[in-house]
């Protein structure tokens, strides 16, 4: 239907690398992209370059579900994803790219007394710190969700949920496009097809990388990798993190009438979320593959779980047709926390251990990420996020204090 188009403007430009940058970001996924963005946006550097090994957004970036919220309680998290929630309300107008944002609302499911509990905590602690929640009963919950199973004889009875109404969804590639745009605009350098082999050394410091498409000096390089972390890392000489690269899959449908109106999520058994896209598929996905592995692609261990609980929550999807089933590569931390860090080796800056959330934070990981590398210290939003926090017992074990984030 394109083919007679003429005269469209490139986006973006594919640029062929310099022999020096000021900044070098590894990685072309939404957190490199937004970094570079923000570097160039808030600390006037115009000399920065995203080194991507394959082509932009193609990573978790272009994998992921798409689920935006800011449901976090411990303080350190609560901060930085109320920020990034509160950058996606005016990013569609920043970026002047559509997103698709839609607060269609995150409504995490309770199942019993422990669940409501654990979920009050936080609900309450998110309304008291400037976030929003509130409680629905159950026939709150099936007045906005009668598609899930209500019946006598439910696997997960649903006594009720916790609404974040802010919470939503948004279009995954128009985010990576975006800022791609915006950060070309003013002028950042990016390189596709330009894999980071290696890391170029003067004393103790790192000057620049080498690469698949020659040397790149540079005064500082920020890692934005994701699932690609460890082997870098290593390379690097940041030693063995606190960090491991696992398989997460994800589920689209046939193309249905509207039905989902917001994101479902539950934590009974397992992680289960689930949305409408705009296309009319049902998206949805679980837990992580139990092993460490880096290679992209699904698996039926995975599959049959995904499939048995989004059978038992919502009948209807055993109705309905597979479109397709694929896989990124997340960054687990030990805690489920992030890091977006110097390092102790001078100009070399860290951000990785997304886990299952990266998508939602990528705003605010490239706000603070830029703040971070253009300082040399970290913002107030992101200082929790360092990587001697288990040396000094200061872990963020957001899913220990209670149901849902992870
Ligand atoms: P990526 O897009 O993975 O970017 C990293 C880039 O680095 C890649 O493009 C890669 O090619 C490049 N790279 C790697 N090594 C090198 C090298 N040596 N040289 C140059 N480039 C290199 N998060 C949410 O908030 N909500 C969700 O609903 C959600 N659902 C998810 C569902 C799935 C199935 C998956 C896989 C992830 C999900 N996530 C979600 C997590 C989120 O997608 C990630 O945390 C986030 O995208 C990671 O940041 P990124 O976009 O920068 O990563």
């Amino acid at each position: 239907g394109l083919t007679g188009q003429r005269g469209w403007t490139r986006a973006w430009r594919d640029r062929a690398p310099r022999p020096a940058y000021d900044v070098v970001i590894v990685g072309g996924g939404g957190h490199g992209l937004a970094t570079a963005y923000y570097l160039a946006r808030n600390h006037g550097l115009r000399r920065v370059a995203v080194l991507e090994r394959g082509l932009i957004g193609q990573g978790n970036a272009g994998r992921n579900t798409t689920i935006v919220r800011s449901n976090y309680m411990l303080p350190g998290n609560r901060e930085f994803y109320e920020h990034t929630l509160k950058l996606w309300e005016g990013l569609s107008q920043e970026l002047n790219y559509n997103l698709m944002f839609s607060q269609r609302g995150h409504l995490a499911l309770s199942f019993d007394p422990g669940f409501r509990d654990a979920f009050a905590r936080r609900y309450n602690t998110m309304r008291m710190t400037g976030a929003d929640g509130r409680w629905l009963s159950r026939s709150e919950v099936q007045a906005r969700a009668p598609y899930l199973d209500w019946s006598q004889s439910a696997r997960f009875p649903i006594e009720g949920g916790f609404l974040q109404q802010r919470a939503g969804t948004a279009r995954h590639d128009a985010l990576v496009w975006g800022f791609a745009r915006a950060a070309d605009a003013r002028g950042v350098h990016i390189v596709q097809n330009c894999e980071v082999t290696g890391f170029l050394r003067e004393g103790g410091a790192i000057v620049g990388v080498e690469t698949s498409r020659g040397e790149i000096r540079a005064e500082k390089v920020a890692l934005a990798v994701a699932g690609s972390t460890g082997p870098l890392a290593a390379k690097a000489g940041l030693g063995k993190l606190p960090l491991e690269t696992h398989k997460l899959q994800a589920f689209v449908t046939e193309p249905l009438k509207p039905i989902v109106h917001q994101v479902i999520s539950s934590a009974r058994q397992g992680l289960f979320y689930m949305s409408q896209s705009d296309k009319g598929g049902v998206v949805f996905g679980g837990e992580i593959d139990g092993h460490p592995s880096y290679a992209q692609r699904g698996g039926l261990e995975t599959y049959s779980e995904v499939m048995s609980k989004a059978v038992s929550l919502a009948p209807f999807l055993a109705r309905t047709r597979l479109l397709r089933q694929w896989a990124g590569v997340v960054d687990m931390s030990m805690d489920g926390s992030p890091f977006i860090t110097p390092t102790p080796i001078p100009g070399l800056y860290f951000n990785a251990g997304w886990n299952y959330g990266g998508f939602k934070a990528t705003p605010a990981s490239g706000w603070c990420y830029a703040h971070t590398i253009a300082h040399d210290a970290p913002h107030e939003l992101n200082a929790a996020f360092s990587l001697d926090r288990f040396a000094r017992g200061r872990e963020l074990d957001e899913e220990a204090a209670g149901p849902v984030p992870r």
